[in-house]
This record gives C-alpha cells, sequence and structure tokens, in this order.
C-alpha cells in the first residue's frame, strides 16, 4: 500500500512558543492506530528545536532552502544546514515560492537534484493558476511543471518523493477542488508517472492533494483511490483541525 501522508505547512505564521504548543499538542493525541505518516513544516527558525524534540512520531521538513552547500546568499538557509538541523524533507515548487520568489522550472529543478544530494524527502508541488484552468489547460501545464523539474530523476530516486496536486485557485480560498476534479489530476499523474518510468514505480509514489484541505472534506478527498493524503495550510494551524484530518482515511 502507498504511504498515507498528512503534511502541514505552517508558512510564516506563530511565534516561536505558538509553534511549540501546537507541535506539541499534535504529538501527544496522535492517534496511535492512524494511518497517516504525519508531517510539519514549520518556519525555519523553529525547525532545529522541533527535529531534535524526544518522543515524537511526526516528521520535520523545511518549506525553503537554497541549493548550495554554503557560500555568500545572505539571508538564505543552505541545503547543508537543512540536513544539519535533522529536518528530513523539503517543500520545492510550492505555488507561493513560483509566485512570489519567481522561483523558475529551472531553479526547482536545482532544488530537487540538491535536496536528492541530501538524502531529504523531496515533496514536490504543482498545480495550475485559475486562468489555466477556465482555459482547460490544465494538463498540460502540470504535465510540463513535473517533467521540467523532476521527471529528469531516474525511477529508483523519483519512487523516493511525494507529490503534491495543490491548485493554486484553491490555496487559502477556502474554495475545494471537487472530489471529481481531484481525482482526475491524480490519475493522470500517475499516468506520466507509468508514461515515463513504470506502473510499479508510478503505484508506489504518494500523490497528495492540498487547497483548502479541512476536517470537514478530507475524508470525501481522501477516499478517491490516488488521493493519498494532503498538504494543508490554514487547517494545519489549529491542532485539533489537523489531528482530525491524519483520521481521515
Ligand atoms: C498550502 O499552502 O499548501 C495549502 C494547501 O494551503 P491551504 O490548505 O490553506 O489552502
Amino acid at each position: 500500500m502507498r504511504k498515507k501522508i498528512v503534511a502541514g505547512n505552517w508558512k510564516m505564521n506563530l511565534m516561536n512558543q505558538e509553534a511549540l504548543l501546537l507541535f506539541n499538542t499534535i504529538s501527544s493525541k496522535l492517534d496511535k492506530d492512524s494511518i497517516a505518516n504525519v508531517m510539519v513544516f514549520p518556519p525555519s527558525l523553529f525547525v532545529h528545536q522541533l527535529a531534535n524534540s524526544e518522543n515524537s512520531e511526526i516528521t520535520i521538513g523545511v518549506q525553503n532552502f537554497y541549493p548550495k552547500d554554503k557560500g555568500a546568499f545572505t539571508g538564505e538557509i543552505s541545503v547543508s544546514q537543512v540536513k544539519d538541523s535533522g529536518a528530513t524533507s523539503v517543500l520545492i515548487g510550492h505555488s507561493e515560492r513560483r509566485a512570489y520568489f519567481n522561483e523558475t522550472h529551472q531553479f526547482l529543478k536545482e532544488k530537487v537534484d540538491s535536496a536528492i544530494d541530501y538524502e531529504l524527502e523531496v515533496i514536490f508541488c504543482c498545480g495550475e493558476p485559475l486562468e489555466i484552468r477556465e482555459n482547460n489547460s490544465e494538463m498540460s501545464y502540470v504535465k510540463k511543471q513535473l517533467e521540467a523539474s523532476l521527471f529528469h530523476l531516474d525511477g529508483d530516486t523519483i519512487k523516493k518523493c511525494v507529490i503534491a496536486y495543490e491548485p493554486v485557485w484553491a490555496i487559502g480560498t477556502g474554495k475545494t477542488a471537487t472530489i471529481a476534479q481531484a481525482e482526475e489530476m491524480h490519475a493522470a499523474i500517475r499516468f506520466w508517472l507509468t508514461e515515463k518510468y513504470n506502473s510499479e514505480i508510478a503505484e508506489s509514489i504518494s500523490i497528495l492533494y492540498g487547497g483548502s484541505c479541512n476536517a470537514s472534506n478530507a475524508n470525501e478527498l481522501f477516499s478517491c483511490p490516488n488521493v493519498d493524503g494532503g498538504l494543508i495550510g490554514g487547517a494545519a494551524l489549529d491542532a485539533e483541525a489537523f489531528l482530525q484530518i491524519t483520521n481521515s482515511f
């Protein structure tokens, strides 16, 4: 069975004590019988502390990093520093980074390679803006994102990655993709993986849905055959809502 994953993207929210409280609450109340692999992506300043806290089943990742070992890149956090912090996963290709920080296909490819070099798990985000969906071009748009920055990996390497489909028009808007829209895109992504690699590899890769997923709609979304969990923004800041999502399989 593919790994089921619920990942919380805290974005640029929370003060240190609030982050600690949220993390400890989730950690202590996680249902031991839940089949979900639970991950959180806090602001980088909190990562070291959370990644090194004892007795937590939660995987810690970073929302961003710079794909160099070290050097004169003021304000950036290197891939080696991410590894050293104890984080084990990285988000790459989130639409907010593509849109507000001009992260290009080529730059995202460099981030993917750099994370792989450091044996960090890649959660690769893709998804179309509203105007692309309105033009009915979402399939070719998402396929291009994957081909340009992820599908250069060999089969053994891509198997270790996770893909998150996040339609941009659904992120932070309260407007969720319908079950049909989510399943259609997830099935297409799996088909492209089969075309490029093979069905064994395609069937082994977890594909998460992101975009206004919450405690009320997670169950329905996660019941889609090709949806293996969620990347959660707003609802990940509420411990009870997030915990409920982790039990929505
Ligand atoms: C996200 O930022 O990855 C996200 C899915 O946000 P939200 O759940 O708030 O739409």
